[in-house]
């Protein structure tokens, strides 16, 4: 025989119970079944909050009681069809809601909700269900749990009396009918005879008890996902199911808060040898988990992750714990008493100190009681007194090739660190089966994901962007992105997941990913949004892997960088404020990435997406010293020094040079030679040299006083340079010689200026908007490595913006 439980959600709608009904006569045409569901998805918690409510005198429990009956007449409705059948249904159904109108009635009343009126009050959900599921399928009878499954009281719990409840299993059972019914959940204390249950989720352990009393072949738990997954994929989308774990691994998991199970479950069949399969009521075709003694090793290091939230750590401590015997079995004993468990211990070898781990919300029972306990201990100053600190989470990664491997306690560690989250306390059992870590609750879904991806090859990387700056760079980057996600999803497992777009006004984010076909519309639609809101919204999400994207010019975004970085979020530059900055900033902001274990890359600082940056750092990495490098770095000087002619004076090359997009929004921070400065102290820095700004030698060919004013000024007065420009490219050209605005640093020395090169020279043939950059190090001495291309232009940048994201993937 087999015995299926069918959880909330397995009932809890038409097209699910009608699942249920499939699965169950198809099983049954081979064996008895016995069925054991739970009460409608959402009822258990629906009647705990009326039951509130009444208690509160709030007459909002009138309608939510009404609300629950009218979604079980609904169901009836829908899935009874015979008339007869269904009036029957309906009598029962009815006299129970009677019955439990007016134990509401009465707490409402009189103000009063024992826990013996809410037990019989979550009983409801149980048997109600059952009632619906036993006349829905035909020929299952229905049983009463009350009268086999019984409970006695222990530290104020009710606890299963499993010698009882067997025999009395057996005896209930002796003759199987084909299909029987049981309502799970729910119980009766042996000696008062008064409705109990077996706690939130005892449907599972209900039907583990019947399976083991029975001896069934097998237990199968029905529920809404794929069977035991890596993780809770509600939390982690690329949890993935477990195909077999053993029943220590399965234990392990649900203690730790793998839901899918509840953890007094597995014991009972454990014992007796018998699987428990877990199967999706859903999928009933799909993969699911089985649950046995012995399991195949499938040579990864863990199975799988769970997580506890509302985690409380209360540290025992004191000078006089030393050496003490005694002090950790008067702990355990004190707690023991009041019935608060204990589920994580750590103790430093010094033994002055012993964490222990509860459930947030015993933690000031717990503190009370060992206060007590070692009230004399505190008063003499030999122990401090104790203390919780709440707000925590647990998370345990679990699996019994732990044993074999080494390193996987450092992996943990080493992932957690990465992402800036700190572990507070730690415990590995001797089984070493379960490693333990407790972290701020407020970090536990980033931890997760990325426990996640480190510890199983899920199907993709991901990688978090936060975009900010949708002009020319950033709304080509958005593009691109779009046009190459499926590609880089195919072949490169890889997902590039856009969780936050900034304009220079407004912010939309989205976790699980923006759709980039329409972002301009959302921006439109969305809240203003300022840096220091895009900040905190960034640091809020606190999301796992995730890169800052700036493809703006402003100072202000520049600013933040250091914060994203301090808090694990690598950041992509395209704007040049930050590697430009003071000396000190600039080496701060390299310093936190490598601290943090995150990146920091601006390559299209220099020559858009030319791999300069990239290149020097290679040459250096690989031992080879820069001893000299000339360059024309400005696409925007260049194309106004090829554009020029005797048809386009200067004044029109430079207004050609900002309508083709090639120079920055206002031109002057390119014929200040501003730009080609910042570009120069960059590549000095990644060459190694301590660089500031002001330690450049300016040669400039507009006068000065032309940047001071308005820009408008600006516009006005640049004709006036027209005649001169004109006459001296007229002898420049009847020298054979063209102009090129050439940067250069020899041994540390910066210069920028207007230079006359002739035919020969590398710097003669530039054509248009291009890039050149000749580097001379020891080992390219004679011949200097060159690098040339497109220097400007938002296509080729943001390309470069991409290969730096790239980058950060590992890819
Ligand atoms: P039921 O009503 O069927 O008893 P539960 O809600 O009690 O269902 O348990 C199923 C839920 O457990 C899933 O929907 C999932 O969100 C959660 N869960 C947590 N951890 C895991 C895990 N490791 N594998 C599968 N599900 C998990
Ligand atoms: N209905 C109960 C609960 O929600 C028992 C169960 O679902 O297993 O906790
Ligand atoms: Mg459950």
């Amino acid at each position: 025989m087999k015995v299926l439980k069918f959880g909330g959600t397995s009932v809890g709608s038409v097209k699910s119970i009608r699942s249920l009904k499939r699965i169950v006569e198809q099983t049954a045409k081979q064996q008895q079944v016995v069925v054991v569901v739970s009460a409608l998805g959402g009822i258990t918690d629906q009647l705990l909050a009326t039951a509130q409510q009444a208690l509160q005198g709030d007459d909002e429990w009138k309608q939510q009681f009404n609300e629950m009956v009218d979604r079980h007449h609904k169901l009836i409705d829908t899935i009874i069809t015979d008339n007869a059948r269904r009036e029957e249904l309906f009598n029962t159904v009815d006299a129970l809601f009677e019955q439990l109108r007016s134990i509401y009635f009465g707490v409402y009343l009189i103000h009063d909700l024992s826990r013996k009126t809410q037990d019989a009050i979550v009983s409801y959900g149980e048997r109600l269900s059952s009632k619906i599921v036993a006349t829905f399928i035909k020929g299952a009878k229905w049983y009463d749990a009350r009268e086999f499954i019984k409970t006695e009281r222990k530290h104020d719990k009710h606890t299963l009396d499993s010698q009882l409840t067997y025999k009395l299993v057996k005896h209930t059972f002796a003759t199987l009918p084909r299909i029987s019914l049981v309502p799970g959940f729910i119980s009766q204390d042996k000696n008062t005879n008064e409705i109990t249950n077996l706690g939130r989720g005892g449907s599972d352990y209900t039907a583990s008890i019947i399976a083991a009393a029975l001896n069934a072949e097998i237990l199968e738990i029905w529920t809404d996902v794929n069977g035991f997954m890596t993780a809770d994929p509600k939390v982690i989308k690329a949890a993935y199911t477990i195909n077999e774990l053993s029943y220590i691994e399965a234990m392990e998991l649900c203690n730790f808060g793998a839901k899918v199970v509840y953890p007094p479950t597995i014991y009972p069949v454990c014992v007796k040898n018998i699987p428990i399969k877990v199967k999706n009521t859903f999928d009933p075709d799909g993969e699911g988990t089985i649950i046995k003694a012995q399991i195949a090793n499938d040579g990864k290091p863990i199975k799988g992750i769970s997580s506890i939230k509302g985690t409380a750590l209360i540290n025992v401590s004191g000078l006089s714990m030393v050496g003490v015997i005694g002090v950790n079995r008067r702990i355990f004993t004190a707690l023991a008493d009041k019935g608060i468990s204990v589920f994580l211990v750590s103790q430093a070898s010094s033994e002055n100190s012993t964490s222990i781990g509860v459930q947030e919300k015993d933690a000031e029972e717990a503190v009370k009681v060992l206060n007590e306990e070692f009230a004399k201990e505190i008063q003499t100053g030999a122990m401090f007194s104790m203390k919780a600190q709440k707000g925590l989470a647990t998370i345990a990664i679990v699996g019994e090739n732990m044993r074999h491997l080494p390193g996987i306690a450092a992996k943990l560690f080493e992932t957690l660190g990465r992402s800036g989250i700190s572990v507070i306390a730690f415990a590995q059992g001797s089984s070493e089966t379960n490693i333990s870590v407790v972290i701020e609750a407020a970090y536990l879904r980033k931890a997760l994901n990325v426990l996640h991806d480190s510890f199983f090859l899920s199907e993709y990387k991901v990688l978090n962007l936060f975009i900010c700056g949708i002009g020319t760079v950033g709304g080509k980057l958005i593009e691109q992105i779009r046009t190459q996600y499926e590609e880089l999803k195919r072949h490169s497992q890889l997902k590039l997941n856009v969780v936050g777009i900034a304009s220079s006004k407004r912010a939309i984010y989205s976790r699980d990913g923006i759709d980039l076909n329409n972002y301009r519309e959302a921006l439109k639609e969305s809240d203003l949004s300022s840096p220091s809101a895009l900040r905190d919204h960034i640091l809020n999400m606190n999301i796992f892997n995730s890169v800052f994207v700036d493809c703006t010019a402003s100072e202000e975004i520049a600013a933040l960088y250091q914060t994203f970085l301090e808090h694990n979020i690598s950041v992509v530059a395209a704007n040049k404020i930050a590697a430009s900055s003071p000396y000190n900033e600039y080496l701060t902001l390299k310093q936190t990435a490598v601290m943090r274990g995150v990146k920091f890359r601006y390559e299209t600082n220099v020559g858009a997406g030319l791999p300069i940056i990239g290149t020097i750092n290679d040459l250096r990495n690989s031992g080879d010293k820069i001893l000299k490098i000339e360059a024309v770095l400005s696409g925007t000087l260049n194309f106004i020094f090829n554009e020029l002619s005797a048809d386009v004076p200067f004044s029109e090359t430079v207004r050609r040079a900002q309508a083709e997009g090639y120079s920055e929004p206002d031109p002057r921070i390119d014929l200040s030679g501003k730009d080609v400065i910042r570009k120069l102290v960059i590549l000095t820095r990644e060459a190694g040299y301590k660089a500031e700004q002001k330690d450049v030698e300016k040669h400039l060919f507009v006068p000065a006083d032309y940047f001071e004013g308005s820009l408008d000024d600006f516009w006005k007065r640049l004709p006036l340079l027209d005649a001169d420009f004109d006459a001296r490219r007229k002898r420049l050209e009847e020298q054979g010689q063209r102009w090129r605005f050439v940067a250069s640093m020899e041994h540390g020395h910066m210069q920028v200026a207007l230079q006359a090169v002739d035919r020969q020279h590398p710097f003669y043939n530039l054509e248009g908007s291009n890039n050149i950059v000749l580097l001379t190090t020891e080992r390219y001495k004679d011949y200097p490595m060159q690098i040339q291309g497109y220097g400007a232009g938002a296509d080729v940048t943001a390309a470069g913006v991409f290969a730096n994201i790239m980058s950060i993937a590992n890819i």
